[in-house]
């Protein structure tokens, strides 16, 4: 919890931070946020990362020098691992025998750590880094406040998802007194991709199908799509969002071919529609509106499979919603 963290960094000295592979801008922006408020506070830090970071993350304060490694030795009295579901999610070896901090805002996350953070609450784990910020009685810097504020936004698709609170327009509000210009943070995320993207996508929505209930959207990408598009990491952040911009749409999935009959998966949802619990009984997780995993197996049937778990999860949230059922907050 939070105030075994103050007490780590106000007795240690060296400290290591990672996140997962493919990090996204909470990740980045989380990790750098608090690599530069462990050095505002006299402490030596430096995020260590396996692979590359992505494009639009890259102009960030700090993103020069971040560490790509495969292991850690001995280097550091503490490692924070921020947003991993598990200890294998930073693709680091030798992370088992470390002290280490695992932060993150998934319900989910395995308790893994030698001590262990979690805050379901906030909106992106850049909101508990500005909240340790403040516990720790750091200085909100122009830094750590560009870092966090790239956290927030993408975590939150700027401020429209469900996680968006009170709270986090509060946070991002002092991070623009701090510092922050929202349209150039937009701009780097939003308007930076290569035209890869826009092939990729005429290709993936070529496939958008809905389900008999005209309420369940599915699409797909093949990996041919992949490399006819010529695409890159990240080419394809937010297509499962479209479907949903219509007004009918209650929940899209989306599957990626990976490899030789096997998908990544990614569910979405409005209200109190759970996905989550759909992806958990794939063997996945995530959140209630936002949630992801794999599968392996005949694409067409996995496809119905899954559509015809989340149109469950659709009549679920209305027979609630109608009062027939009462189910437990949790499992909605
Ligand atoms: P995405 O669809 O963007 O890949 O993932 C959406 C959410 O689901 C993210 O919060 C992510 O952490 C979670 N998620 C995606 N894939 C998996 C998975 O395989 N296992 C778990 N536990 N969570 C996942
Ligand atoms: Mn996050």
């Amino acid at each position: 919890m939070l105030s075994q963290v103050v007490e780590l960094i106000e007795n240690k000295q060296r400290f290591g931070i990672t996140t997962h592979i493919k990090p996204d801008g909470d990740g980045v922006g989380s990790s750098l946020g608090l690599c530069w408020l462990l050095k505002s506070l006299g402490k030596s830090a430096e995020v260590i990362v396996h692979g590359d970071i992505p494009l639009a993350y890259r102009s960030l304060p700090g993103a020069d020098e971040i560490q790509h490694v495969e292991s850690v030795g001995d280097a550091y009295d503490a490692i924070f691992v921020i947003e991993c579901s598990d200890l294998e999610r930073p693709g680091i070896a030798g992370l088992e025998d470390q002290f280490t901090v695992n932060i993150d805002h998934h319900a989910t996350s395995e308790h893994f750590g030698t001590i262990n953070w979690i805050d379901s609450t906030a909106s992106a784990v850049g909101e508990m880094i500005y909240n340790l910020c403040k516990a720790i009685g750091g200085r909100v810097t122009k830094e750590i406040a560009e870092c966090v504020y790239m956290a927030l936004v993408t975590d939150t698709g700027s401020f429209h998802f469900s996680n968006t609170t009170e709270r986090t327009l509060k946070v991002a509000s002092e991070l623009v007194k701090a510092g922050v210009k929202p349209a150039v943070v937009s701009e780097a995320v939003y308007n930076n991709y290569p035209w890869s993207r826009i092939e990729l996508m005429r290709q993936v929505l070529g496939t958008v199908r809905r389900d008999e209930t005209g309420r369940i959207a599915f699409l797909r990408q093949t990996l041919k799509m992949r490399e006819s598009a010529g695409a890159v990491d990240g080419d394809n952040n937010g297509f499962v969002n479209i479907p949903l911009s219509a007004r009918d749409i209650l929940a899209a999935v989306y599957m990626r071919e990976v490899g030789p009959n096997e998908y990544r998966a990614s569910l979405r949802s409005k209200g109190d529609i759970n996905v989550a619990k759909v992806a958990e009984a794939f063997g996945g997780g995530g959140h209630r509106n936002a949630a992801g995993l794999k599968v392996e197996g005949d694409w067409d049937e996995k496809e119905a499979e899954l559509v015809a778990a989340v149109r469950e999860a659709v009549e679920r949230a209305e027979a609630v919603a109608a009062g027939d059922i009462t189910v437990a907050p949790d499992v909605l």
